[in-house]
């Protein structure tokens, strides 16, 4: 299968502006960014999206949304608010087939999505 676009921020072969890294995870802000915060947070091991992701995959995801938590609270999120967002195919709105999770905030989200 050939490398997405995400594989190829994690090689750094295109530039990310990164706001975290550990050995199992990577987390950059979004380049269309649909809130004052918009960041992704991958795991560097390919799960396609999280329709896909096995039971071997429990660590992994668990440690994905700690993170998640942990880089909104770094970024001064956590008293005002945000969201996490999983995007699965196309109803869904997936465009990359790289496992991410979407961290939105900085201003009052409306729901539900459009
Ligand atoms: P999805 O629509 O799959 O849930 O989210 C993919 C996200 O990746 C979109 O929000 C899109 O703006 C972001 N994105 C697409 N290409 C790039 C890129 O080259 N760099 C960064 N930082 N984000 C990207």
């Amino acid at each position: 299968m050939s490398e997405t676009l995400f594989e190829r921020i994690i090689s750094r072969q295109i530039p990310a502006d990164i706001v975290f890294e550990n050995e199992e995870l990577l987390a950059f802000r979004d380049i269309n960014p649909q809130a004052p915060v918009h960041v992704l947070v991958i795991p560097k091991r390919v799960v396609a999206r999280i329709g896909e992701a096995q039971s071997g995959d429990q660590e992994l995801l668990g440690s994905l949304l700690l993170a998640a938590a942990q880089i909104a609270r770094q970024l001064g999120l956590a008293e005002s608010g945000y969201r996490l967002v999983i995007n699965n195919g196309p109803d869904g709105g997936e465009t990359v087939p790289h496992l991410h999770c979407h961290i939105l905030g900085g201003r009052s989200l409306g729901w539900p999505p459009g």
